[in-house]
């Protein structure tokens, strides 16, 4: 069952949206060679509850931290560690957060120091794949528009987009219907309704979409051993308009970048 959010209940998500969106910003500082995944995931622990919040991850299905944290072949839902992050990497960082009853929950993936070329293209491509996305994410449009925009933006590129785990409603819960698969039809599953929020999150793979998993239960990664990449934003339907409650702002600010790729995507700038 979809729910559909008032104008109110869009703005405390906005609230419990942003504190992650500065969560990922107070990281991106920190993301550096030498420095563990388990360091960063007390960081950000202390981070959310400073801000009034309590980690949405933790404890939820029995995940055991605040981050899911999932360097290179690691697709999503990597378990922190000891193990200190090297020169080259790159590390998706996924963060949720819960605030009034609300979540938050949204993704970047980092470079650790200078990564190659090629891995710098896999980012900027499933990071433009997400644009793509929240652009179908309109009144009329369906389940399968977003899908498809994201799909052919990534296979244009020669990419392998993850199938088994998808984007997803967010509100009281933090995984609702409808699921928000990153492939699809144009035309097809359900429409979007004035009010919907959603989780639109690509997971791209550089060779092979096919994936498998760790034996911990949780992580998954690319059966190929080659990287993946993975960003998420929380969007709302206003006025008939995606209507972004997350922003990469804070992150970019940390790292120096200057884009106006955000801007299309809100009504109040
Ligand atoms: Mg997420
Ligand atoms: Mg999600």
């Amino acid at each position: 069952m979809i729910t559909v959010k008032s104008l109110e209940e869009i703005e405390l998500m906005r609230e419990s949206a942003l504190i992650v969106s500065k969560t990922l910003g107070m990281l991106a500082k920190e993301v550096k060679p030498g420095v563990s995944t388990l360091h960063l995931d007390a960081l950000a622990e202390a981070f959310i509850r400073d801000h009034g919040a309590t980690p949405g991850f933790l404890g939820l299905y029995d995940f055991p931290n605040t981050l899911c944290m999932s360097p290179n072949a690691q697709v999503v839902h990597g378990i922190p560690n000891k193990e200190p992050l090297v020169e080259g990497d790159i590390i998706s960082i996924d963060c949720g957060a819960l605030k009034n009853g609300f979540y938050g929950d949204h993704a970047y993936t980092f470079e650790v120091g200078e990564v190659a070329a090629e891995t710098k293209k896999l980012l900027e491509v499933t990071k433009q794949s997400l644009y793509e996305g929240i652009r179908q994410f309109k009144a009329g449009n369906r389940v399968g528009d977003v899908g498809y925009a994201i799909q052919k933006y990534a296979e244009d590129h020669g990419y392998g987009v993850v199938r088994e785990l998808v984007g997803h409603g967010l509100g009281r819960v933090m995984h609702e219907d409808p699921e928000m698969p990153n492939y699809g039809k144009r035309g097809r599953g359900k429409k979007f309704t004035e009010g919907m929020v959603v989780a639109i999150e690509p997971m791209i793979n550089m060779g092979t979409k096919s994936i498998n998993q760790l034996n911990d239960g949780w992580t998954i990664l690319t059966k190929d051993g080659k990287p993946s990449a993975h960003f998420e934003h929380d969007v709302a339907l206003v006025n008939g308009k995606p209507e972004l409650l997350s922003t990469f702002k804070y992150i970019d600010e940390a790292l120096g970048i200057v884009t106006n790729a955000e801007d299309e995507f809100r009504q109040n700038p």
